[in-house]
């Protein structure tokens, strides 16, 4: 047996590994992840490396391999239990062990640093007006384009008023010097002041005690199942989350807490601190690798008690991690889009498992898949179905499109949302305003009976796919079949078939049309360059400067609006409509997210939820707040399509920039799987897949189904295993991603 070692873990290059051979006598003791002794270089100096890959056949003469020395002696590095971590993700997910070990091993790279630096005033408003007046009448441009600018819109990007307010250094220093404005660092954490932090601390309701308690019990008597904590928005989860924290520090352990990026504001890092001070540190994807760097030495050096942040946050080398939460589980960035392409909740679990720790999920519309695990007992359930601070759920209003058409309405807005949104313009309250970014995609309804047009073989949704004078098809983006867009509906006959796909920005100018008097922000990847962007619009709302927010899923975290009384939910079907299997999952979460998001004050909310499918189990069930409902419904689906959880799907891209040679590629692999596997795989496909070709390179997708997850491993590898040989298809690229939450 032979061992790849890397020297030196932390600095290294990581592509840098040494080949070693591992003596008989030590062959059932050295696994990956284990730190060894090894004679290094030509000195034969005796140094420390860690195993990161076993092989039988050596890549070098095997005479010449040099032989490890032993086990290293002493307690076990934190970077042993990363890099175990980083070899099951590889045999998991695929990927090269690589890609792997630069996801869980944060390496030091020496890149200048780039922190996002902002200008923000640095006095009271007042003053700066004055001098805004002042610079305008001596016609000092550049000054008063800045001030002005900041007096719009409370803080400006650094890189915002040297591009687009031309102004120069020197002019930002002059302001600086007169002490109007200053240059803030990195808003989340070094803004942070003392006097920002709410006092915040609160006594537990019964339920949220009773809930942390026996997960305490459990973690203290040795069960480590994973929680999910399945509550509504503002049901108090956090404050679960922070008392278990609690719990595990007063321990001497720590605890990772994981929340979706866009979830991670000003608001949310400010409870943690309030909690924990400098004893939390926050990671996200703002950040340089050298800022992230720094904060996982800190993290490493035990200066820190509990890290927040995103995915990535999840390999924090603590050594004594005790705790792991994730909050909105669900979230599709968990998912991460890059090999290896793992998911957060599972990976968890393993990193969870490898050091003793407890994993604690939390979220309002837990994902299928966890709900899944507390049914069969893998995951224990807990649930805080009210809201912490009192406070009623919206009432949800289910309008039939349909209706509106019959009655001679074909505004996008029903009758119901304009009238109940006149009646909150005319009472000063706010209104917030979705749109789903997949609206985009084009799916066929028909506007008089609702009916789409979907893939006899997969129960998903056709797309249009336009060809110019040609005329359009549909296609099914899942296996490839496609015939003409038909002339009138299959199941009414009727003529008014239409493309659906309406944008946030038609959206906005027939708001502006219907509303005249109403002041109307958007919120979408084109108004918002960054996240900056996103931050500064959802400010200008919270701070009532707009009575109208329209937007995507974009709008639906963050930030708490009190005054928002009324959600309308333009187009519910745009995602019912998507064409994955987990459309009727999205929708049920965005619907209840969306609506969750009306009367978080005091004034009780309304949400209204339009739609052509008001009978479809993912709206009545959301409508009604009802979680259970809907699961049962959908669980029952995915056993009949066997998806997951009930199945495994894995997908296989191929791209090369010859499209006939990629074609002829995906083909042959699916004959090949066929032939060998026919019997026990579900092959989909292949397809041109959702885009056909990205970037002149042309796309082939192939999904595959199986009962469960290790065939299709075993598949993987192998296929892994063919494509390496073959020299033939060197110009075809062949990724996996199993259990996929995009589509391809
Ligand atoms: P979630 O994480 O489920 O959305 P939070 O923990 O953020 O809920 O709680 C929602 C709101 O209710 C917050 O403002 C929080 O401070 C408040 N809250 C939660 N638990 C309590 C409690 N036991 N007593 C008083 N206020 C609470
Ligand atoms: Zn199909
Ligand atoms: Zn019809």
């Amino acid at each position: 047996m032979f061992a790849r070692v890397i020297v030196d873990i932390s600095h290294a290059n990581l592509d840098r590994t040494f080949e070693y051979r591992i003596p008989d006598a030590l062959v059932a003791e050295i696994g990956v992840g284990a730190l060894v002794d090894i004679p290094f270089g030509r000195g034969d100096t005796v140094r420390k490396g860690y195993v990161v890959e076993l092989t039988e056949v050596p890549e070098f003469a095997p005479e010449k391999c040099k032989e490890i020395l032993g086990l290293s002696k002493g307690s076990i590095p934190i970077e042993s239990q990363l890099i175990r971590l980083a070899w099951w993700m590889h045999r998991r997910y695929g990927g090269t062990m690589n890609d792997a070990l630069r996801t869980v091993i944060p390496v030091r790279e020496e890149v200048q640093k780039k922190t996002e630096r902002t200008i923000v005033p640095a006095t009271e408003r007042a003053v700066i007006e004055e001098a805004f007046v002042e610079n305008e009448r001596k016609s000092n441009h550049a000054r008063a384009r800045i001030l002005g600018a900041l007096l719009e819109q409370g803080e400006l990007p650094y890189s915002y008023v040297t591009g687009e307010l031309k102004g120069t250094a020197a002019v930002i220093r002059a302001l600086m010097a007169q002490g109007l404005i200053a240059m803030k660092e990195d808003r989340l954490i070094r803004g942070m002041s003392i006097s920002d932090l709410s006092s915040g601390v609160v006594t537990l309701t019964p339920s949220q005690k009773e809930i942390s308690e026996d997960i305490q019990t459990r973690i203290a008597a040795g069960d480590l199942r994973p929680s999910l904590i399945h509550g509504i928005t503002g049901s108090g989860k956090t404050e679960v989350y922070l008392d278990l924290i609690h719990a595990v520090i007063a321990q001497g352990g720590q605890a990772i807490c994981l929340i979706p990026e866009i979830a991670l504001t000003y608001q949310t890092v400010s409870r943690f601190r309030a909690h924990f001070g400098d004893r939390v540190s926050v990671i996200h994807s703002r950040m340089s690798k050298g800022e992230r760097f720094d904060q996982y030495e800190r993290a490493k050096a035990g200066e820190l008690d509990v890290m927040i942040g995103p995915r990535s946050a999840l390999f924090t080398p603590f050594s004594n991690l005790r705790l792991i939460l994730i909050d909105e589980e669900h979230e599709n960035s968990y998912k991460s889009e890059n090999p290896p392409k793992y998911h957060a909740v599972e990976t968890a679990e393993v990193r969870a498992g490898m050091c003793g720790a407890a994993l604690v999920l939390g979220s309002a519309t837990p994902s299928v898949e966890s709900y899944a695990k507390t049914q069969t007992g893998d995951y224990v359930l807990y649930q805080l179905p009210h809201r912490a601070g009192g406070g009623a759920l919206p009432v949800v209003h289910t309008v039939d499109m349909r209706e509106e058409l019959r009655a001679r309405n074909r505004s996008i807005f029903s009758r119901k949302l304009k009238d109940l949104m006149n009646d909150r313009l005319s009472k000063g309250q706010q209104i917030m305003l979705f749109l789903n970014r997949r609206g985009f995609a084009g799916f066929v309804s028909c506007r008089s009976c609702g009916h789409v047009i979907r893939c006899p073989h997969c129960d998903v949704s056709l797309k249009a796919h336009y060809h110019g004078r040609a005329g359009m098809t549909l296609e099914c983006h899942y296996c490839g079949y496609h015939e003409r867009m038909p002339e009138k509906c299959p199941s009414c006959g009727s003529e008014y078939l239409g493309v659906f796909g309406l944008g946030t920005e038609k959206a906005e100018e027939l708001t502006k049309k219907e509303f005249p008097d109403a002041r109307v922000l958007r919120m979408d990847l084109d108004t918002t360059s960054g996240k900056e962007g996103h931050r500064k619009i959802l400010e200008a709302f919270a701070k009532k400067e707009a009575d109208i927010l329209i937007g995507t899923q974009m709008i639906v975290k963050g930030h708490d609006f009190p005054d928002v009384t009324l959600v309308g939910i333009l187009a519910a079907d745009l995602s019912l409509n998507g064409e994955d299997y987990r459309s009727a999952e999205r929708t049920f979460q965005l619907v209840c997210q969306a609506a969750g998001r009306a009367g978080r004050g005091r004034t009780p909310g309304e949400a209204v939820i339009q739609t052509y499918h008001p009978e479809h189990y993912s709206l009545v069930a959301a409508a009604n707040h009802d979680y259970e409902s809907f699961f049962a419904q959908e669980i029952a689906f995915r056993n009949r399509m066997h998806y997951p959880p009930s199945g495994s799907l894995m997908a296989v891209l191929m791209t090369g920039e010859d499209e006939k040679r990629t074609e002829r590629f995906a083909a042959g692999l699916a004959a090949r799987i066929k032939r060998d596997y026919g019997e026990v795989y579900q092959l989909l496909g292949p397809t041109k897949g959702a885009y056909g070709k990205l970037k002149d390179i042309y796309r082939q997708v192939l999904y595959i189904k199986h009962p469960g997850d290790g065939g299709l491993l075993k598949l993987r590898r192998e296929l892994e295993e063919l494509v390496k040989e073959e020299n033939a298809w060197q110009d075809v690229r062949i990724s996996f991603d199993l259990n996929p939450t995009v589509v391809y």
